[in-house]
This record gives structure tokens, sequence and C-alpha cells, in this order.
């Protein structure tokens, strides 16, 4: 018989790259989302535009016993629409509010396996002020202090599917993932990420020209392209631990050196400004031990390489809105 997945989160960045490969491993797939994807056609077979926070819409999506379900809806963003503090109400209400959905929605159609994408949001600012040593070790998680609302959101949602595992015997699996990037991502309009945020920069200024880097630039983080990220997820659902557990790159650069990265990608000569904006923790970096203890897989992609590919998608849709 044909397996069946629900992906919530389907018309967003690692939805759609997900639907992608279930479809490509023979699923039967129903996405769901607020929108379709922006920069890519679905290949879900099914596709449901509806508001997960609302309980009668995720009951008629979650209509049949899926083998697999992914939730990956949230209402989140870059750093320019998480660290302002303007959309903390929405973002904590919204995301808390269909993670509850999804999951209460599950377990009374008896659906076992759910995953969960929580973020490295969620682990302590105080571990992670040393740009060059962050931790960001699993069991570093506690006792806990996000830097932000977004992040203290996943920890509560992080709580409530393995809760469900313990008392209803569930078996969600949580990954915390570590700024994910590549292709048919949001690239402009605020909800960028760093990658895509450099990429458009870069694509737009002239040869000779300036590009404005937020903070002093010295900053860390590592950055995982989409498709090792999809790879993990998978895996990870079909394994036998329920996490939480990184997904993410250990390569840390600084946001100057990622800057200084796709600036030689793109072969022109570009000046680094750097300018005050939100900013998020000083250092943060993916630890690997665990995954590769439990899953025996770590994600392995050099950065430059996918941001390679990121350049040119981004550098096209640059040129088609110009
Ligand atoms: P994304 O914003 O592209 O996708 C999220 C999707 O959820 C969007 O398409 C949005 O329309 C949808 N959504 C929001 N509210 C909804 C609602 N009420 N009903 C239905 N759909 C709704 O984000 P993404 O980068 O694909 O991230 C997917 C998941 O991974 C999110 O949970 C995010 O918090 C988590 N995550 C992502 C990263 C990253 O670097 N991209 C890092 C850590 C965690």
């Amino acid at each position: 018989m044909q397996k069946t997945a629900l992906v919530c989160g389907a018309g967003g960045f690692i939805g759609g790259h997900l639907v992608k490969k279930l479809k490509e491993e023979g699923f039967w797939v129903r996405g769901v989302d607020l929108k379709f994807n922006e920069h890519a056609e679905t290949k879900a077979d099914d596709f449901v535009i509806g508001d997960l926070r609302e309980q009668s819409l995720v009951r008629s999506v979650i209509d049949r016993k899926f083998d697999e379900v992914y939730q990956l809806a949230a209402d989140m963003g870059g750093a320019g629409y998480i660290f302002t503090g303007e959309h903390d109400a929405d973002i904590m209400h919204n995301s808390a509010t269909i993670n509850l959905n999804v999951l209460d929605a599950c377990h009374k159609r008896n659906i076992k396996r759910v995953f969960y994408s929580s973020s490295a949001c969620m682990y302590p600012e105080h571990n992670q002020l040393d740009p060059d040593n962050p931790n960001c070790a699993e069991d570093s998680a506690y006792p806990a202090n996000p830097d932000s609302e977004y992040g203290w959101e996943k920890l509560f949602s992080e709580r409530l599917y393995l809760a469900y595992n313990r008392n209803y015997g569930m078996e969600c699996r949580v990954a915390r993932y570590h700024n994910i990037f590549g292709p048919e991502g949001t690239w402009c309009g605020g909800k960028e990420k760093a990658p895509a945020a450099m990429c458009r920069k870069v694509a737009e200024v002239e040869d000779g020209g300036v590009i404005e880097v937020w903070g002093d630039g010295l900053q860390t983080r590592s950055f995982l392209i989409v498709d090792e990220c999809v790879e993990g997820t998978i895996k990870l659902l079909r394994s036998d631990f329920e996490g939480p557990v990184n997904i993410g790159s250990e390569e840390m650069v600084t946001i100057n050196q990622l800057a200084k990265m796709v600036i030689e990608i793109s072969g022109k000569d570009v000046r680094i400004e750097n300018v005050p904006g939100p900013l998020g923790v000083r250092g943060r970096n993916s630890d690997n031990k665990l995954i590769e203890q439990k899953l025996g897989w770590a994600p392995s992609e050099p950065l430059v390489e996918g941001l390679k590919t990121t350049f040119s998608w981004i550098s096209r849709e640059v040129k088609k809105r110009a």
C-alpha cells in the first residue's frame, strides 16, 4: 500500500523541499498552509489552504491515519522579525495554537509518529555569549533562558510533544534546527535569514559597491543546506530516538565571513559596512555529537557549496524582479 504523509507548513521553505523528497520516495502527500509556496509549484498530491489555528480546519485535514506527520508550520522569520519584540504576542500565540491543535488531532486519530521542528533559538542566551565557544549541546537546554519569545514557544512545544509521548504512547520526534538555508526560501521582505539576505544584497549591489551587515559582523553562526535538513528530518522521524536533537552544521563562521564568502562567489568587488541592527545571540553553532551517536548520521556539505546554489537562485530572482 502507498504510504501517506501530512506536511503542515508545506507552503513554506523547508516544508516545500520536504514534500518534494517524500514524493520522490513514492508517498501520497497532503500539504497544508496559509498559502502556496511563492517560489515553486507544490508537488503535493493534495494541498489545503487553511489556518491551523482553527481546530475545525485541523480536524478536517487530519481525517485519516497518516503514516507520517511533519509539523513545520510556525509564525517565524529572520532576526528582523523575531528579535525586534514587535511580533512577540503573535509568534507565541500563533505557533503554540498550531502545535496544540495538530498534536491533539493526531492523538485522536491514533497517529503515532509526528515530527516537530524546534529551533536552536531555545538554547540559553548565557551559553551563547562567547562567539568562539557557544554551547548548544542538547543537555545544555536547562535551566532555560532563550533570548526570544520565539525560543520560549519552541521550548514549550518541545515539552508538549514529549508529554504526549509519555502520557499517550505517541512516538513524536523533536529536532532543533540550526539556521537552514537554500534555494526557494524567503529572500526579501524582512523575514529572510542571514544567508539569503547576504545573497540578495550582493546580487543587487553594483561592482565596487557596499553592502550593510548588521552588528560588528563578528557574531558567529552555522548554516545548514536545506537538502541535508530534509534528510536528517526524515531519518529522525523513522528512528527509535525521540530527541530533542540538533539538526545543523558544525561549520561555524562569523557573519562577516559569511558575507565575504558570498562576495567571493559573486566575483564582484564589494565592501562590507557594519551597521546597527537586530542581532540575536553572540555565538551559535550546532553540536552534532548526539545525532551522530543516535542516528549514525550528520550533515557534511561544506557551507560554500550551499551558498553557491543559493546565490545563483537568488540572483535569478533579483533579475526577474527587476
Ligand atoms: P517558513 O516560514 O518558510 O514556513 C513555515 C510555514 O508555516 C509558512 O509557509 C507559513 O505560511 C506556515 N504557517 C504559519 N502559520 C500558519 C497557520 N496558522 N496555518 C497554516 N500554516 C501556517 O519557515 P521554514 O524556514 O520552512 O521553517 C519550518 C519550521 O522549522 C518552522 O517551525 C521553524 O520555526 C523551524 N525552524 C526553521 C529554521 C530555519 O532556519 N529555517 C531554524 C529553526 C527552526
